[in-house]
């Protein structure tokens, strides 16, 4: 469903979108698609010399697993899988030199990649389709990459403090230290995916306050808000204010913070509601979890901790992210004894890696292995796999971002709204996806049990010094 022509590609009809630390996004600037190509580190630009073929099956791989594995557990409606392409070389050669200019300097150690020609089609989720044209309220979009939402839950887990304090929180310390950071984030994601519309507001407003790379605004598909170095929340705020007209005004003016605490609003409202009842979804109470619901590190009032858990509905967009992370059950300090009793097996049987698919392909019969891991060690090299699988679906779920898309809806013609929010004014058409499922490498698993030593060290070692 890729609508471009693909042998009349010109590069002045796209322009850049943004980046992450695998891949840069351009947009077109008629339709609402995007080109996502992959990037690497500037001194292996050549990517080991990987031949076009390899190049388009990594694609492809990335594809699959979105549409056969993260489609599947997160559900038809949040995932957009995209297409594998291949661009003339030419067009890729131009277009990097065109957003060269446009990259923020701190991602410039990654360069494009444009030897292979090779990426991924996808809809342009900034835009929402359904919408009539509004210039003076164009769509609103906010992406926010919500991170791990549960306390590992693991009798594997050595540390007491793990299952305290989340990883976000321990990995701000470390992060800071390690300068990647300058200022702290107060955002704390089990507060996002409590389902408890007071630490949920507690959260997005933490977010706003200091969005690193965990939120972004877009207005008209355009970057208005984090990822960027001149963020002021004043600006935001001016962007805002047409889309909350009647609200809290004060001696004509509305006040900054309740435009804000509006856009909070119509953003848990969004992250809680159910597609299937297509209504607003209520938080459920008393629903059995593993591991305690809070972390010790988000400054929240006692109160809102004292009215007992909060559950958001099944079928939200916060529980199947959080459902998929929790796939994750043995901790990565369980689950690197098995990937070394897998590594030990390949060793002895390297041909076995195709049928254990350690690398793909990522198809149903990949799905069933995740689906129906034995829940109890046999010892066997089947459970042991199971298990890494599970953890790299989990890995994915951990790093993906949610977009939420916002269209004002017309006052008096209401087109035929998806959903809507919010009884009274303001009314929004609203779509809510899921991308940035990319299949986390199996090799990374050594280096995610190191990183897990460092960080919890260091968080240790942190708060020790300040008592
Ligand atoms: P990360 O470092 O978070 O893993 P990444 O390198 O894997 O990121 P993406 O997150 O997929 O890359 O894409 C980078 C950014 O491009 C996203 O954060 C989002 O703002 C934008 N983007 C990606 N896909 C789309 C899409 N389909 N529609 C609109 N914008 C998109
Ligand atoms: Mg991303
Ligand atoms: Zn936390
Ligand atoms: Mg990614």
């Amino acid at each position: 469903d890729c609508v471009m022509e693909l042998d009349k590609m010109d590069e002045n009809d796209w322009k850049y979108h943004g980046e992450g630390n695998k891949s840069l996004v351009v947009s077109h600037s008629q339709h609402s698609r995007v080109l996502r190509l992959l990037k690497y580190p500037a001194e292996n630009a050549e990517h080991a010399h990987q031949t076009t073929e390899q190049a388009f099956r990594h694609i492809q791989n990335i594809v699959d697993f979105n549409k056969n594995i993260m489609k599947q557990l997160l559900g038809e409606k949040y995932v957009h899988h995209g297409e594998a392409v291949k661009l003339p070389l030419d067009f890729v050669r131009q277009l990097s030199l065109k957003v060269q200019q446009e990259r923020p300097e701190s991602r410039c150690d990654k360069v494009m990649d444009t030897f292979s020609g090779c990426a991924v089609c996808l809809p342009n989720l900034t835009q929402i389709s359904t919408c009539h044209n509004n210039e003076h309220r164009p769509p609103l979009c906010i992406e926010i990459k919500p991170k791990c939402g549960f306390l590992p839950f693991s009798r594997h887990v050595s540390k007491e403090v793990k299952h305290k304090v989340c990883r976000f929180c321990m990995h701000q310390h470390f992060k800071l230290a390690n300068g990647k950071w300058k200022t702290m984030s107060r955002y704390c994601p089990l507060d996002l995916f409590s389902g408890n519309k007071q630490r949920m507001y507690i959260a997005i407003k933490h977010l706003l306050e200091e969005p690193q790379n965990n939120l972004r605004i877009f207005k008209k598909g355009e970057l208005i808000y984090g990822c960027k170095d001149d963020m002021d929340l004043n600006e935001l705020v001016q962007h805002l204010k047409p889309y909350f007209p009647t609200n809290g005004l004060i001696n004509g003016h509305q006040s900054s913070k309740a435009v804000l605490n509006e856009l909070i609003q119509v953003i848990t409202s969004a992250l809680l509601s159910s597609w299937d009842s297509g209504r607003i979804g209520e938080p459920r109470k008393g629903q059995p979890t593993e591991g305690r619901a809070h972390c010790e590190a988000s400054i929240l009032h006692r109160d809102m901790l004292r009215n007992g858990n909060h559950y958001p509905p099944k079928d939200c967009v916060l529980s199947k992210i959080r459902q998929a992370q929790m796939l994750d059950s043995l901790d990565i300090e369980g689950l690197y004894p098995l990937y070394k009793r897998v590594e030990q097996y390949l060793e002895e049987f390297p041909k076995e890696r195709n049928r254990l698919q350690i690398d793909g392909p990522y198809n149903e019969n990949f799905l069933e292995k995740v689906k129906n891991c034995p829940s109890e060690d046999d010892g066997s090299i089947e459970y042991a796999v199971g298990k890494v699988h599970q953890y790299r679906v989990a890995m994915t779920a951990k790093d993906c971002s949610v977009m939420i898309t916002l269209a004002p809806s017309g006052e008096e013609e209401l087109p035929e709204p998806n959903m809507e929010i919010q009884p009274s004014k303001p009314r929004f058409t609203y779509s809510v996806s899921i991308l940035d499922l990319d299949p986390k490498p199996y090799e990374n698993i050594p280096h995610q049990y190191k990183l897990d030593l460092k960080i919890v060290n260091y968080y240790l070692r942190s708060i020790q010094s300040k008592q």
